[in-house]
């Protein structure tokens, strides 16, 4: 079962935000609705939620890599 909801947490602010995943593709992209920063994935992550969401993108959780 794949979960589709993923808690973004913004490194600068601290904001806490639930965020529905889209399934066929990567968010490279998430500007913060607290500062406005938009964040980008860290090195070596797929997206934004493998980054800094509590539950990574549905291709990481199907075990495939992404992208
Ligand atoms: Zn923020």
């Amino acid at each position: 079962m794949t979960e589709l909801v993923s808690v973004i947490t913004c490194p600068n602010c601290g904001l806490a935000k639930a965020e529905k995943m889209p399934t066929d593709a990567c968010q490279w992209f998430y500007e913060c609705s607290g500062c406005y920063l938009v964040l980008k994935p860290k090195q070596g992550d797929c997206c934004v939620y493998c980054s800094y969401g509590t539950v990574p993108c549905p291709p990481i959780q199907a075990g495939d890599s992404c992208c």
